[in-house]
């Protein structure tokens, strides 16, 4: 019944990232609250528009309590910000999160207790086969893209550089993206084993890894603390790095689980079901 953005008032901001950015809105009619992501689409890079229509089109197929769910997309212009950027825009409204994202999580309590990780790894696993399912691959699987509600349940968020899978895709120039993508992504010559044979699946596994590893140690876990990563950095830490250490106290299961997210082959590396079915999930 959201028909027009008229129909919402701007309540503030969630969120401002490359792709757009995200506000509290209230729904006047009903007096819900959602969460309203802005993509301007008034300087056209070339790709802008057709990345915003993939995320639509992602979004309108998706139904499942592991993504965030998208009430409407409405593309009339959100009057002063149309007007300000001179041209259109495209807006999604979303069901809102009020924990915000894993990445304020974190940073409010830098380290999180394994049970809860296991939660968290269960539902972003339920969530990926879903996806997998659909021929998705979500392709930026990070902190600031899971969101969690007031039940505390992550849920999977941000589509912008989603695709249905083809073949390898090309590397992101956005840093924080980069931080989380898997070997066979980052150097696709080397560990894709050439002709975009990756499909991009499996990098979604690797990427959750990652995030599951930081919520462990409280930080991101494959360059040392502290350490301002550059992009050579990072690509030797992803591609020929040793395994982080884990602290003394790491659960054998904890333990396993990441060893099969972070294995670097991705023909080797855990699948989805088999993560599902894994101790540390159970
Ligand atoms: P980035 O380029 O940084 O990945 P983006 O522009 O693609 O971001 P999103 O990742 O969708 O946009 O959202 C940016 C931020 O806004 C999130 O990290 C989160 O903090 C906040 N946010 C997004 N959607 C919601 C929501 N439904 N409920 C609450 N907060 C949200
Ligand atoms: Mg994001």
């Amino acid at each position: 019944d959201i028909e027009k953005l008229s129909d919402l008032e701007k309540m503030g901001i969630l969120g401002q990232g490359g792709g757009g950015t995200v506000y509290k809105v209230v729904h006047k009619k009903t007096a819900t609250i959602y969460a309203l992501k802005v993509l301007l689409l008034d300087r056209d890079y070339g790709s802008i528009r057709k990345q915003a229509a993939r995320e639509a089109g992602i979004l309108k197929r998706v139904d499942s309590e592991y993504i965030i769910r998208c009430h409407a997309i409405l593309d009339d212009g959100f009057s002063d910000m149309a007007a300000k950027s001179g041209g259109k825009c495209l807006c999604f409204v979303m069901e809102y999160m009020e924990g915000g994202s894993l990445q304020e999580v974190l940073r409010a309590r830098q380290r999180l207790p394994e049970t809860e990780i296991s939660g968290f790894a269960r539902r972003v696993l339920e969530g990926l086969r879903y996806l997998h399912g659909m021929k998705i691959v979500h392709g930026d699987i990070k902190p600031s893209n899971l969101l969690v509600n007031d039940k505390g349940e992550v849920k999977i968020a941000d589509f912008g550089v989603s695709r249905v899978a083809v073949g390898a895709g090309d590397c992101d120039s956005d840093i924080g993206t980069c931080a989380y993508m898997s070997p066979e992504r980052f150097d696709p010559e080397r560990w894709g084993g050439g002709d975009g044979a990756a499909n991009g699946f499996a990098g979604d596994v690797w990427s959750l890894g990652v995030v599951v590893l930081e919520c462990h140690v409280g930080h991101f876990p494959l360059i040392g603390v502290g350490r301002i990563p550059d992009w050579v950095t990072l690509m030797c830490a992803i591609c020929f790095g040793e395994m982080p250490e884990m602290p003394e106290t790491t659960s054998p299961e904890f333990r396993s689980f990441v060893l099969r997210c972070l294995e670097r082959d991705w023909r080797k590396r855990g699948t989805v079901s088999e993560l599902l079915g894994h101790p540390f999930c159970e």
